[in-house]
């Protein structure tokens, strides 16, 4: 059998997930396709909290991250809040956009505060700004309500949050907040195959991508709505996806979508409580720290590669042994998707016996 996932994506999906992806196909301009988004779209609106309508778009969620830059910036700026490997590297996006693009970097680890970015945009001339939720490379979670209170007072300014490792884990209620772009992966916290990227745009947003140029074709935002006022998408999407999708929905409105962060919860706090009975020290301070995966200092100095090859080996297990270049200084497991107490527990056990003596 093939080793079972911890690390922070892809995730471990469920046979009920694949065996959705199998269904006979449809001509994505069908009748059947337009019944089956529309059938998912109430749902999805619920998940993002927003009366918008929710986009599928057949690429990973950097499609999308390129695609809000191409979208929603245009001779203005884009700040973009630099805390970890993912938001790093949407920076260099920016760039390579062609985009004037102004970093806030803090150090990994640390979280992107309101204030901060108040300073920045007090500067004037931004178009937008750019915020990864929850930094997967580090177990870090900004803190988004501070955040998005302190965009109030920048009205000008478009809220682009990506939501891959949260979204579905804690709430992020898009309208709420007054976020502008809020999107997500299907392989991290919905615990899918990867391919599907799902998003949402607030008509602040639409006005705005519709004075920008350069928006291309595959990503175009004004294209997804005009499709999607269809129930349909712009270009031929990942349909086995779809189906996955609305199995997974399914799944989670099975459960109650409280339920679900109150079981994310659980499990980080399963997770949190064997870092600390090891002495082992949390890469992320207090306050700040992802409900979905947790990024562990390595402070005994163990030896990582060690520790994964024999959960590998013997448990069948993998979990991540660190990001980019905190390799080594960190590992982090998992707690997203469809875990439970019970397989939790077979990780922390399967962690214990692993461990140097
Ligand atoms: C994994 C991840 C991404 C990138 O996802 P791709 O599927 O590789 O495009 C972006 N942001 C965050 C926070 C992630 O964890």
């Amino acid at each position: 059998m093939a080793p079972k996932l911890f690390i922070p994506g892809p995730v471990q999906v469920s046979e009920k997930t694949f065996a959705a992806m199998c269904q006979p196909m449809i001509g994505h301009r069908s009748g059947d396709f337009k019944k089956l988004y529309a059938a998912i779209q109430p749902q999805l609106q619920e998940l993002f909290g927003t009366k918008q309508p929710v986009f599928l778009s057949t690429s990973s969620a950097w499609g999308v991250m390129e695609g809000a830059i191409r979208n929603l910036v245009g001779s203005g700026k884009v700040l973009n809040c630099m805390c970890g490997a993912f938001s790093d590297k949407w920076f260099d996006v920016s760039k390579k956009c062609g985009k004037e693009a102004v970093s806030l970097q803090v150090e990994w680890g640390q979280p992107i505060r309101g204030e901060q970015i108040r300073e920045k945009l007090s500067e004037g001339g931004y178009d937008a700004v750019t915020l990864i939720h929850n930094e997967t490379s580090t177990g870090l979670m900004s803190p988004i309500v501070e955040i998005a209170t302190v965009m109030r007072d920048f009205p000008d300014v478009c809220l682009i949050v990506d939501s891959v490792s949260s979204f579905s884990v804690v709430p992020i209620p898009m309208d709420e907040l007054g976020i502008d772009v809020l999107l997500t992966g299907s392989q991290k916290a919905l615990a899918m195959p990867p391919g599907l990227a799902l998003f949402a745009a607030s008509e602040k947003a639409m006005q705005r991508a519709a004075t920008v140029k350069g928006r291309g074709y595959y990503f175009d935002f004004l294209e997804f709505k005009k499709n999607q006022a269809e129930d349909m998408t712009p270009s031929t999407p990942t349909i086995p996806h779809i189906y996955a999708l609305q199995s997974k929905l399914e799944d989670i409105f099975a459960e109650g979508i409280a339920a679900r962060h109150a079981r994310h919860a659980e499990l980080n706090e399963m997770v949190h409580a064997w870092v600390r009975r090891h002495g082992f020290e949390f890469f992320a301070p207090e306050g700040y720290r992802s409900k979905s995966l947790t990024c562990v200092a390595n402070n005994k100095g163990i030896d990582v590669p060690a520790l994964l090859a024999k959960l590998k080996s013997r448990h069948s297990l993998i979990i991540d042994g660190g990001y980019g270049k905190i390799k080594g200084q960190t590992f982090r497991l998992s707690n997203m998707g469809d875990e439970t107490a019970a397989t939790i527990a077979v990780l922390l056990a399967a962690l214990d016996e692993s461990l140097p003596a």
